[in-house]
């Protein structure tokens, strides 16, 4: 079998996977403990009431004659048409796509360049960028971020940059001047930059999408989600927008590639997000976002009170966090875990670059995120 060895670059100690691993057998010796997650990634609110109803008006019309199948392969046209309206107003519906999850769209969207397209990732980012790039049997080269986990315009050619704004891990939402070092390098060389703006409703100020940046529509594509928002972790909806000014046919080849290689999200999904654009959903999702913001506030405010060096968190729900002591990311990840009984996610999982720092999330429970301050703060005090 002419198998694809780069999946075996997958099996890589410094993943999630190994966390889990630590933390499930930490948890099957300790098991009447209470051990607190700041690790999650994971939204912790549900879905809100009103998008359920209306996900259950849909699942009702499948039943009758008149059930949606096969066709909307790019989005059902109503929700193209809200996404446009409500974020997207200087594009047209032929450039947005909706989708099942930017952690797809952001391995699939490679389909649209060439197989020796030289492909490069910021050091430290989301690690998904790398590993589906593996899948696709293609390479990939690290750049590293700068000492203040801004990503920099490299010294040589690439044709596809991905850039994670916020990003995860750091929380850092990039500056308009370090987005438009960057998307000057991609009008210099025909790169093309996969701009993932997932985490795009918890920012504050600043640029809120790469198209606020003089250039971009030449040169990027951004990926968006209703996971993070509208808790749709499990129910999956993303979307994305592919610029008609990129190339001249790129719409119209895309297009026939999607048709081709894609059904199309879940109908009931997209009905889904379609009603988190309506008023009754969003005074909910706002709420929601709302308390993972005052959840990172009170990190940064207490992590800094105690004496670490911290970042992020203004305008995302992590902040990056600079372990004390010199440890490295195991050591502090193991260190929180037996003997604090937190999980936090270990800086290295990101990228080399990351080791030494730790992630810690604001998409949970104020309770336990409080509870987890206060060990920090006894545990440092002893
Ligand atoms: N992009 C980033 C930067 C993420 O952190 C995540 C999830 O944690 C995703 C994409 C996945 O998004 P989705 O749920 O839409 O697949």
């Amino acid at each position: 079998m002419k198998f694809n060895k780069n999946l075996y670059k997958l099996e890589n100690k410094n993943s999630f996977s190994t966390a889990i691993d630590r933390i499930k057998a930490y948890k099957a010796s300790h098991p009447n403990n209470r051990v607190i997650s700041l690790g999650i990634g994971d939204v912790s609110f549900p879905v809100v009431s009103h998008i359920a109803d209306k996900m259950i008006e849909a699942i009702k019309r499948e039943t009758g004659s008149d059930f949606v199948g096969y066709g909307n392969y790019c989005g059902i046209p109503e929700l193209i048409d809200a996404i446009r309206v409500n974020e997207y107003p200087n594009f047209s519906n032929e450039e947005i796509y909706v989708s099942d999850g930017t952690k797809t769209d952001s391995g699939s969207i490679l389909e649209i360049f060439d197989k020796d397209a030289k492909i490069g990732i910021y050091n430290p980012t989301y690690p998904i960028y790398l590993n589906s790039t593996y899948s696709l049997n293609r390479d990939i080269e690290l750049i590293d971020s700068d000492d203040q986990f801004n990503p920099v315009v490299p010294n040589k050619h690439f044709d596809v940059l991905y850039v994670c704004s916020p990003n995860n891990p750091t929380g850092i939402n990039y500056s308009y001047d370090v987005l438009k070092a960057l998307v000057d390098y991609a009008i210099k060389e025909g790169c093309v930059i996969i701009y993932d703006n997932v985490y795009f409703r918890f920012i504050n100020s600043g640029v809120k999408s790469i198209y606020d940046v003089d250039g971009a529509r030449k040169r990027a594509i951004e990926l968006r989600s209703f996971s993070k928002h509208a808790s749709f972790t499990g129910i999956r909806c993303s979307y994305y927008v592919v610029p008609n000014e990129l190339h001249e046919d790129v719409n119209k080849y895309w297009r026939l590639r999607t048709v081709n290689r894609f059904n199309g999200a879940s109908y009931v999904a997209q009905v889904g997000a379609l009603a988190s654009f309506d008023e009754e959903a969003k005074k909910d999702i706002d709420k929601n976002i709302l308390y993972y913001k005052n959840n990172v506030n009170y990190l940064l405010d207490n992590f800094t009170r105690l004496g670490y060096g911290v970042s992020g968190g203004k305008d995302a729900p992590y902040i990056w966090v600079k372990a004390k002591d010199g440890l490295n990311s195991w050591e502090v990840f193991d260190k929180f875990l037996n003997e604090l009984e937190i999980i936090i996610v270990p800086g290295i999982i990101f990228g080399s670059r990351g080791d030494g720092y730790f992630r810690v999330s604001a998409l949970g429970k104020f309770e336990d995120i409080k509870e987890a301050i206060n060990r920090i703060e006894r545990y440092e005090k002893k």
